[in-house]
């Protein structure tokens, strides 16, 4: 349970004042949430100095003004198209304030004839005369605070001005409370760090520009707060798992020699020393939690089956835990045939698999009868009982679920953990999403494999590329088209996967099929088994399909909006049209003007086909930026920590998550309560529940 101290933080964005539905609406997608936490975490992106306050006479053109002026004549348009003039002065020279497409009532109201007032805004030299257009503000001298010469500027949406925001985070602000300090307090005072609460309020307030970058004293401190947070919930995990005894695996290798056998191709070299990693691992006597990082297509399934085997042949059940239903009849699809053709039974357990068939199901599990399960997180519900689960494989794809790594290994007995993930992950990042997990990776492809022939087209070209699909359709060619979102949002220009779908429609007829992530499962499989069998040759799609789809007869993928994507996405996209042993080709159509970045980017899709290289350039390129897209691709997982900045302080965090659990392994001393709330500020709240089992 979250502990009282931070409900004011976790109380809904709508408690403050001037935040209607309208407001929260647009907060909630701006913000990822619509907590005051998700508003407090959203860090100012620039300031504005107001300080600058000079005569008339002294003025500088271009630059922002805050000056004490007399209002001296109002000039109301004579037609619509004019603007509303209002001639002020100070001692020195006079300006011109001029007015569009506003009241004139408010104008008369704010700027009285005779009135002295202060304004602030942008100056300009128009033949001699000087002009403002639209003051910042307008206040009486009165009214004037000092907090006034500085703004903070925060990244905007539509319908949600800066002045709004200000307001609102100054009410947020107002609601942190004091905590204990959860850090080391001989750490903090050695890097001039602040307490949390000054940190956070003063990060909110910069004064100099300095203020607003990442390594700044104050940030630096939040991003450690949240480093330290995610490194102490890794290792939480990693010590829930690691610090029960584990079993002895060690079969006598005659299912795997089957099985091998029965295949068409040798392992790779690659394959085999990862292979190598696990059968050691399983034969020790602690429990094994490991990696396994491959590129799509490396051929992590059969990895994972052999090691699977390896438990099966001692006597003992394995099981597969996919992220989605489509994926986990993927797995299904390849292993099935391999293992009931040496006489194992294996199974699939969703959601959908309801009825007598659950029920038999389940309890061919608590009889021992299956001896290999795969399934999606329905394998970790309470009615889910197994004889004796002693390996667990969890399929992540790009998706990181901690706990689900926990829930599923609580089943077994003594069970052995492989989590294996199709993102090529950047050495850094492996540490923020896994902590101190060994690892290994599938670095080597298999052979054969044609390289794709990808090509980055502006979206003008796309009647060309419909042209050249209609030929490639007709020789009997399948093909995914990307679109990056499900449904038209108000500002983003982005193409919508139904609009598409219907465009395409008028030139292929009942020969396209859409896919997106709003579908019901039941017609997600239903669309895929076409494009499988063929009965659709052209599948529109929003990312869903990023997600492991295999249809081997898939050559070809035209991506939308490429520059939206994440490389690490791209990268996944892509790998779905090599499947087989067909040449490949993959059309990158981007809305121009491309920034020089924009351009890199896809250039180096254009050039690698390698995970690891194109995930380090990623990295490198995107830096502190932000690119639509990278939150699906999963590495956006901070929300003030920047891996290229800060990751020192991710080494410091890892080693002080680790003397933490050895000195205080549960969390009791002061600091370790300290700390729990920390792990609730970050939302790590399943790590810190473990506790209490
Ligand atoms: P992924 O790592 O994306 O899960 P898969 O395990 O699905 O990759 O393998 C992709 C394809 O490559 C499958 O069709 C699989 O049978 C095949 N494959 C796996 N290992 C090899 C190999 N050593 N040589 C040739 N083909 C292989
Ligand atoms: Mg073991």
């Amino acid at each position: 349970m979250r502990p009282e101290i931070l409900y004011p933080l976790f109380a809904n964005i709508s408690s403050l004042k001037g935040v209607g539905d309208k407001a929260h609406k647009f907060l909630n997608t701006l913000l990822d949430g619509d907590k005051i936490v998700n508003l407090l975490w959203h860090l100012p992106s620039g300031i504005v100095d107001r300080s600058y306050s000079p005569k008339l006479v002294d003025a500088v053109a271009g630059r922002i003004c805050t000056l004490k002026i007399r209002v001296i004549e109002h000039i109301p348009p004579k037609t619509s198209k004019q603007p509303y003039r209002v001639i002020v002065e100070d001692d020195t020279d006079q300006l011109e304030l001029i007015f569009f497409k506003i009241y004139a009532d408010s104008i008369k109201k704010n700027l009285p004839l005779g009135s002295t007032r202060i304004i602030s805004g942008k100056i300009e030299n128009y033949n001699g005369m000087w002009q403002m257009p639209h003051p910042d503000f307008i206040v009486k001298p009165e009214q004037f605070g000092t907090d006034m010469k500085k703004e903070t500027v925060y990244p905007l949406t539509a319908g949600i001005t800066n002045k709004m925001m200000c307001k609102f985070v100054q009410q947020a602000l107002a609601k942190i409370p004091s905590f204990a300090e959860w850090q080391n307090k001989d750490f903090v005072k050695q890097q001039n760090w602040k307490d949390f609460k000054t940190a956070l309020t003063n990060v909110h307030h910069p004064k100099y520009s300095t203020d607003l970058e990442p390594w700044c004293a104050e940030r630096s401190r939040l991003a450690y707060d949240e480093l330290l947070a995610n490194q102490l919930a890794l290792a939480i995990v990693r010590q829930k798992i690691k610090k029960q005894p584990g079993r002895e695996i060690r079969g006598n290798g005659m299912l795997r020699k089957k099985v091998l056998e029965s295949l068409p191709f040798e392992l790779t070299s690659a394959q085999k020393n990862v292979l190598n990693d696990i059968y050691a691992d399983q034969a020790e006597k602690f429990r094994m939690l490991r990696l396994l990082q491959g590129d799509v297509g490396s051929g992590k399934t059969i990895v994972a089956l052999l090691a699977m085997l390896n438990a099966v042949e001692c006597g003992a059940q394995a099981a597969i835990m996919a992220p989605t239903e489509i994926l986990a009849k993927q797995h299904l699809d390849t292993i099935a045939p391999l293992a009931e053709n040496i006489g194992l039974n294996i199974q699939l357990l969703t959601g959908r698999v309801k009825g007598k068939n659950r029920t038999q199901i389940l309890e061919n599990l608590e009889n021992g009868d299956i001896n290999i399960i795969i399934g999606t997180h329905a394998l970790f519900q309470e009615n889910v009982v197994f004889k004796d689960l002693a390996f667990v494989v969890v399929d992540e794809q790009h998706r990181f679920g901690v706990h689900q790594r926990l829930n599923l290994s609580e089943k077994g007995n003594k069970a052995d953990v492989l989590v294996m993930t199709a993102t090529p992950i950047p050495r850094t990042l492996v540490l923020t999403a896994y902590g101190d997990m060994e690892y290994s990776k599938i670095d080597q492809m298999p052979e054969g494999r044609k390289p794709t022939d990808t090509r980055v087209l502006p979206i003008d070209k796309l009647q060309d590329v419909v042209a050249g699909l209609k030929r490639k359709l007709a020789e009997g060619a399948r093909a995914y088209w990307v679109c990056p979102l499900v449904e038209e949002s108000e500002k983003l220009d982005l193409a919508a996967a139904e609009d598409r779908f219907a465009a395409l429609q008028l030139v292929f007829g009942d020969k396209v099929g859409l896919i997106h992530g709003k579908m019901k499962e039941k017609d997600k499989d239903a669309i895929m088994e076409k494009f499988k069998k063929g009965e659709i040759s052209l599948l529109v799609a929003t990312t869903v399909i990023e997600v492991g789809v295999n249809v081997p007869e898939a050559t070809i993928m035209v991506i939308e909006h490429a520059e939206r994507f994440g490389l690490a996405q791209l990268h996944q996209l892509r790998g779905r049209i090599k499947r087989g042993n067909n040449a490949s080709t993959c059309l990158l159509m981007y809305a121009p003007p491309l920034s020089e970045t924009g351009k890199e980017r896809l250039n180096i899709m254009k050039h690698s086909e390698d995970g690891f290289e194109i995930a380090e350039k990623d990295l490198e390129l995107r830096g502190g930026g932000e690119i639509l897209g990278t939150k699906q691709s999963g590495f956006t997982m901070f929300k003030i920590a920047d891996m290229s900045v800060h990751k020192n302080l991710l080494h410091i965090a890892n080693q002080d998550a680790k003397m933490i659990l050895e000195t205080d392994p549960k969390l009791e001393t002061d600091r370790g309560n300290a700390l729990r709330t920390l792990l609730y500020l970050f939302e790590k709240d399943d790590c810190v529940k473990t506790y209490k089992a």
